[in-house]
C-alpha cells in the first residue's frame, strides 16, 4: 500500500487546534500562580542559596504528589539519575540497559558512574523499552552468577535496567519489573519527562528503586533548572539527601565530611518557583489532556499520519505530543519539519538515537529495529497547556 501525505493538511489541523496569533513554540512554561510571591519571599529574607524552608516544602509536595515516600531534590535531572544509579550500585565497568531512543542525559549518566550503557529497543504502543524483547534478548546474551547477571559477550556484570517514559507515556513497568527480578538487574526509572502520568493507576517511578524526575525549562513543570529523586526506601533516601549534599555531617560549625559527596542541591530560590509550579500541575494536566484530545480529533482523518495516543493502562500527561508518520510516508519528515518551522509553528524531530553518536558508537546493543524506524517516522508537535487556555477565552469571548 502506498499513502501520501499532505503537509498542508497536517500544518492546517495543528492550526485548527492551537489558534495562534502569533509564533508557537514547543513547549512554554506558565507563571500565573504564586510564582512572583514565593521568589519574592526568598529575596526578601536572603535565603536564596542552598538551604531554606522552600526546598523542604518542594520536596514534601513532591513526595505527596507523586505518592512516593521520599523525594531529594537536586540541581537538575542528570544528577537524579547519576546519584539513583549509583546508590543502586552501579559501579565501574557494570553495563547498564537503556532505551536507544532516549534524551542524551540518561546515557551520560550511566557513563559518569563509569559504567557502559547498553543500548535496547522500544515497542511502538509505548515508545519506551520492550519487556518482551529484552528478555529474549537477554536469555541469549547473560549468564548469572553469583555476583549477578553476567553478558557472556563483553563479560561484564549488567547491573540495571534504566526505562524513561517518554514524552511523558509510561513504559509497561510490569513486565519490565519482571524481566528485572528473573534477572537480578536493579530497576531505575527516568521518569524526567513523566511526571503527573500513571500506569495501572499509580505514578510512575514507583517501580524503580529509585527515579529520577527533572524540572529542566521545557519539562511540564519548571523550577529554572531541576530534579528530583523519587525512592520509597528511607535508608536509601538518607543516603541520597546525605551525598547530594557534599555528605556533611550534622554539626553547628563544624565541617566534617564522611564521603565525597556531590554539590547537587536545588537552591531555595529554585524550590520556590517549584513550590508554585506544583500547585499548578493539576491544572496544567487537565489542559494538556484537553489538548491532546483536539489534536486525536483534528488528526483522526489525516491521510499519512497518526496522532500517538496513551499508552493502554496508563494515564498520560501528554508532556509532548507526537505525530507519527506512516512507514510509507517517512520521507515526508523533513519537509514537514522544515514548513512547520518556516511558518512559525515550532515541531521537533526525535532525538539522535544514542548509538548513532560517536561516543556510544562503540557500546554493546541489541537490534535496534523499532527505535531506528520510530525515530525517522516521528514530529513533536506544540505542546504548552496555555493553547487551551487561550482558546478556550476566544470561546468564551
Ligand atoms: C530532561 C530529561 C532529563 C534530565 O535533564 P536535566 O536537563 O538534567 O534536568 C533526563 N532524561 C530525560 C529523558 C529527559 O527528557
Amino acid at each position: 500500500m502506498t499513502s501520501s501525505l499532505n503537509p498542508d493538511a497536517i500544518i492546517e489541523a495543528v492550526e485548527s487546534v492551537i489558534n495562534r496569533s502569533d509564533f508557537e513554540p514547543l513547549h512554554a512554561p506558565q507563571f500565573e500562580g504564586n510564582e512572583w510571591k514565593y521568589v519574592k519571599d526568598c529575596l526578601d529574607t536572603g535565603w536564596v542559596s542552598s538551604v531554606g524552608k522552600y526546598v523542604d516544602l518542594f520536596e514534601k509536595m513532591l513526595a505527596d504528589y507523586t505518592g512516593t515516600k521520599h523525594a531529594i531534590a537536586v540541581v537538575n535531572g542528570t544528577a537524579a539519575l547519576h546519584v539513583s544509579l549509583k546508590l543502586a550500585g552501579v559501579v565501574s565497568d557494570d553495563e547498564v540497559i537503556l532505551p536507544a531512543f532516549t534524551f542524551i542525559a540518561t546515557a551520560n549518566a550511566i557513563s559518569y558512574c563509569g559504567a557502559v550503557p547498553h543500548f535496547a529497543d522500544i515497542e511502538f504502543s509505548t515508545l519506551g523499552l520492550d519487556p518482551e524483547k529484552l528478555a529474549r534478548y537477554l536469555s541469549e546474551i547473560t549468564e548469572m552468577k553469583e555476583e549477578g547477571c553476567f553478558n557472556r559477550i563483553t563479560g561484564r556484570r549488567i547491573k540495571a535496567v534504566v526505562p524513561m517514559h517518554t514524552f511523558g507515556h509510561p513504559v509497561d513497568l510490569d513486565p519490565l519489573f519482571e524481566v528485572c527480578v528473573k534477572y537480578r538487574l536493579e530497576l531505575i526509572e527516568d521518569a524526567a519527562e513523566s511526571l503527573g502520568s500513571y500506569y495501572k493507576g499509580k505514578h510512575t517511578g514507583h517501580w524503580g528503586k529509585l527515579s529520577a524526575l527533572s524540572f529542566n525549562g521545557n519539562k511540564i513543570i519548571t523550577t529554572g533548572g531541576g530534579g528530583a529523586i523519587l525512592t520509597n526506601d528511607t535508608i536509601l533516601a538518607r543516603q541520597a539527601k546525605h551525598i547530594t549534599t557534599t555528605a556533611k555531617i550534622a554539626h553547628a560549625w563544624e565541617f566534617v565530611h564522611d564521603q565525597i559527596g556531590y554539590n547537587y542541591r536545588l537552591p531555595n530560590i529554585n524550590a520556590a518557583l517549584g513550590c508554585a509550579q506544583l500547585e499548578n500541575l493539576p491544572e496544567y494536566i487537565r489542559l494538556k489532556r484537553n489538548l491532546a484530545e483536539r489534536y486525536a480529533n483534528a488528526f483522526a482523518d489525516i491521510q499519512g499520519v497518526k496522532f500517538f495516543k496513551e499508552p493502554p493502562n496508563s494515564q498520560s500527561n501528554y508532556w509532548l505530543n507526537v505525530l507519527i508518520l506512516d512507514e510509507s510516508c517517512a520521507s515526508y519528515r523533513d519537509e514537514l519539519l522544515a514548513k512547520t518551522n518556516q511558518c512559525g509553528i515550532m515541531t521537533r524531530p526525535a532525538w539522535r538515537l544514542m548509538h548513532q553518536l560517536d561516543m556510544f558508537s562503540q557500546a554493546p546493543r541489541m537490534d535496534l529495529t523499532n527505535s531506528e524506524a520510530l525515530s525517522n517516522r516521528l514530529i513533536n508537535i506544540p505542546s504548552s497547556p496555555s493553547i487551551v487556555s487561550r482558546t478556550m477565552e476566544v470561546n468564551n469571548g
